[in-house]
């Protein structure tokens, strides 16, 4: 097996590449690179990238690519990733694609493998619209599969679940739209290169990372 990996993971929202990506990280020991934590946390402080990035991430539009791909090509460089690293929302269009295959081309080698999450649309739309997040600690609950122990508060420090705005029904259809129409083709732009291998995401956690784990294996 060589010593660096770099991986993307890519999937439909909802389709647990997050958690996966988690698991992949600690496995191979490379950071978990995910633009919509990135995002996320900018928002959360406000930061001068969150004041950026709000509008779009709370209507569940893309950021404008010049912003994603320069703050992944910075992240890529940083000492952490010199094993390699796991992308997670990123890249999420074509020209994004193209972009991070010029950049590995001059400076850290090919992509080793995309893995492509699939799990059906319905599916996609109960996961999302049921999940609640811990205000406090940022657990994640889901109101069927994994209902708190006391309705509306976290089992793990008693801070309030609250509905991510990007999870309300509307904005969850669009931004499956969006990943349909823009990150398809990312998808068969890695295929042709042989670099996709699919990965049934509608089971457990466990029997996911189970198949995960094998492509892993087969690696060179
Ligand atoms: P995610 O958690 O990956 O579903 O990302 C949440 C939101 O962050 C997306 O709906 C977009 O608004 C934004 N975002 C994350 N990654 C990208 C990207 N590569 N390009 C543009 N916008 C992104």
């Amino acid at each position: 097996m060589s010593s660096t990996r770099q991986i993307i993971i890519v999937g439909p929202p909802g389709s647990g590449k997050g958690t996966q990506a988690d698991l992949i990280s600690r496995e191979l020991g490379i950071p978990h690179i995910s633009t919509g934590n990135i995002f996320r946390e900018a928002i959360h402080k406000d930061s001068e990238l969150g004041a950026t990035a709000r509008s779009f991430v709370e209507k569940g539009e893309l950021v404008p690519d010049h912003i994603v791909t320069a703050l992944v090509l910075e992240r890529i460089k940083e000492d952490d990733c010199r094993k390699g690293f796991i992308l997670d929302g990123y890249p999420r269009n074509l020209d994004q694609a193209l972009d991070l295959d010029r950049n590995l081309e001059i400076s850290d080698g090919p992509l080793d493998l995309v893995l492509n999450m699939v799990v059906e649309r319905g599916e996609l739309v109960r996961r999302l619209t049921g999940r609640r997040v811990c205000r406090k600690c940022g657990a994640v609950y889901h109101i069927v599969f994994k209902p708190a122990l006391v309705a509306g508060r976290c089992d793990l420090c008693g801070g309030e679940l609250y509905q991510r705005s990007d999870d309300q029904s509307e904005t969850v259809n669009k931004r499956l739209d969006v990943f349909e129409k823009q990150t398809g083709p990312v998808i068969g732009h890695y295929r042709r290169r042989g670099l996709v291998r699919d990965i049934d995401g509608s089971c457990s956690r466990d029997e996911v990372f189970q198949a995960i784990r094998k492509v892993l294996n087969n690696l060179k």
